[in-house]
């Protein structure tokens, strides 16, 4: 299929190191999601990326019991609303609703106690939280946020092609197009593709950026691997390559591309903590306790 894409024709596209089949969980009062990304070794493979929690479902009793107040530090929440509304609330003031396609991005620092609520008794809730680790020297920052409603998330368009990009650049040269959110420490990418049967899609990535793409929707190949829906590709970090190649199968196909700068830093997690040693989650579990983390 032409596309206007052609034009950056990749020399070593990235292969697939490794699909992974996320693992359906239930956190905070009960909801039921689908953890694809977690644990001490993906952590430390896909650094900077901490978790990628998948939602969806159009049953209430899945969703309706929602995220009830709980605290975070050390690293920034990125949660991307497909479909549905959730009501959030934090120690820090901000309040927000996120609605159908909407982004809202959080940077714990120091310190948030918040709730994530659904503002909906039925229908469909589908969406994305993505943990995007903070360098040591930012752990302790202020908290912030913003909402991004859906209007305020920039497009790039190609033949067949749709893309949210949430964070990061898409695509090179003139045409491309800046992201909602740019951050300079891990330099995230974050891509909502909408592709067509049959289309292709081309994305530039540094080499030494950890990247993966999950497919929510049809199915694509990256290379000669196939990648079916509810599954996370992880790229490999092949030294020349210069991006990734993503080509859709015969239904439209969605996916999460995702791509970081890693921190290189060591990790320490005690749930809602992520911290760079056991002291400091020591400390900020006393902190919570005793009232002085937010
Ligand atoms: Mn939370």
């Amino acid at each position: 299929m032409p596309s206007m894409n052609d034009a950056l024709e990749l020399r070593q596209p990235r292969t697939v190191e490794q699909l992974v089949a996320g693992q359906p969980t239930q956190d905070g009062a009960g909801v039921r999601l689908t953890r694809v990304l977690h644990g001490p070794m993906m952590q430390r493979r896909l650094d900077p990326f901490l978790m990628l929690d998948a939602f969806g479902s159009d049953r209430p009793d899945d969703y309706i019991a929602g995220f009830p107040d709980h605290p975070h530090r050390g690293f920034e929440t990125v949660t991307y609303m497909v479909a549905g509304r959730m009501r959030h609330r934090d120690s820090a003031g901000h309040e927000g609703l996120l609605t159908n396609g909407g982004v809202q991005w959080m940077t714990a620092g120091r310190g948030v106690i918040h709730s994530e609520l659904p503002e909906q008794e039925e229908g469909v809730m589908e969406g994305f939280q993505l943990w995007l680790n903070l360098p040591g020297r930012d752990k302790m920052c202020a908290p912030w946020y913003q909402d991004f409603p859906a209007e305020q998330i920039p497009v790039w368009r190609g033949p067949g092609l749709q893309v949210q990009v949430i964070a990061g650049r898409c695509g090179s040269g003139p045409g491309a197009v800046e992201g909602a959110m740019q951050r300079e420490a891990t330099a995230p990418l974050y891509l909502d593709i909408h592709l067509d049967a049959g289309a292709r899609f081309e994305q530039p990535l540094p080499a030494t950026h950890n990247a993966f793409v999950y497919v929510y929707r049809g199915e694509l190949s990256i290379g000669e691997r196939a990648v079916p829906v509810q599954r996370m590709a992880l790229l490999a970090n092949t030294p020349d390559s210069d991006g990734v190649r993503l080509q859709a199968g015969d239904a439209p196909t969605r996916a999460l591309l995702i791509a970081g700068q890693p921190l290189g830093e060591p990790i320490a997690q005690y749930g809602p903590f992520v911290m760079n040693t056991e002291a400091e989650l020591r400390q900020a579990f006393r902190d919570y306790q005793s009232g002085r983390l937010a």
